[in-house]
């Protein structure tokens, strides 16, 4: 029998960041899924950050699953790659199948979207209905203020000391990875 591929979720930008590094590092995440052995779980456009992972992880052996709200079919289209698409009837239906198909999330650069979605698991991680690893790459230090603003949450009482290891952050998409591969026990 076919061994289960468990699957990767990655929150990433819809737009493609100013500079290289961003694309490169989404291309390189979506190689490091396929190819260690994991399928894709992702928003389901084929723009930006998003369409960068897709098309890696796919050309790399990985089953692709986009999951797209209605509304943004043609602001964010999918593609004829994705094995799978779920067309949900809004942002948070969206986020609950996410949720529920993904064995591991791995967050890269993005914007407002892809904080609300890290903030969702990490959230969720907080309140232990969520324990799947989560995985930040903080490309070029992209994360880095977010990590200091989590960091203030902390020190200001807002939050408990163990808040920081909710979640992984790492330089790489390698790294991403191999953390995941780590704590499924894959390792
Ligand atoms: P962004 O990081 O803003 O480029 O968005 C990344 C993905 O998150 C895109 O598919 C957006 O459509 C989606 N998104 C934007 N706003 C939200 C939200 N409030 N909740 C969930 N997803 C969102």
């Amino acid at each position: 029998m076919e061994k289960k591929r468990p699957k990767i979720c990655v929150f990433c930008g819809s737009s493609l960041g100013r500079g290289p590094a961003y694309a490169d590092a989404a291309r390189r995440l979506g190689g490091a899924i396929g190819a260690q052995g994991y399928d894709l779980v992702f928003g389901g456009g084929y723009v930006g950050l998003m369409g960068e992972v897709a098309h890696a992880a796919k050309a790399a052996g990985a089953h692709v699953t986009g999951v797209l709200p209605v509304f943004l079919r043609h602001l964010e289209p999918p593609s004829a790659e994705e094995e799978i698409v779920l067309l949900t009837a809004d942002l948070q239906e969206r986020k609950r199948e996410m949720l529920a198909r993904a064995d591991a999330f791995v967050v890269l650069p993005g914007g407002l979207g892809t904080l609300d979605e890290f903030f969702e698991v990490v959230s969720s991680a907080q309140l232990k209905t969520l324990d799947q690893p989560i995985v930040l790459i903080d490309t070029d230090g992209f994360y880095a203020p977010l990590a200091a603003l989590i960091d203030a949450v902390v020190a200001e009482g807002f939050a408990g000391a163990a808040t920081s290891a909710l979640y992984a952050r790492v330089a790489t998409p390698e790294e991403a990875v191999a953390v995941v591969s780590q704590r499924l026990g894959r390792a």
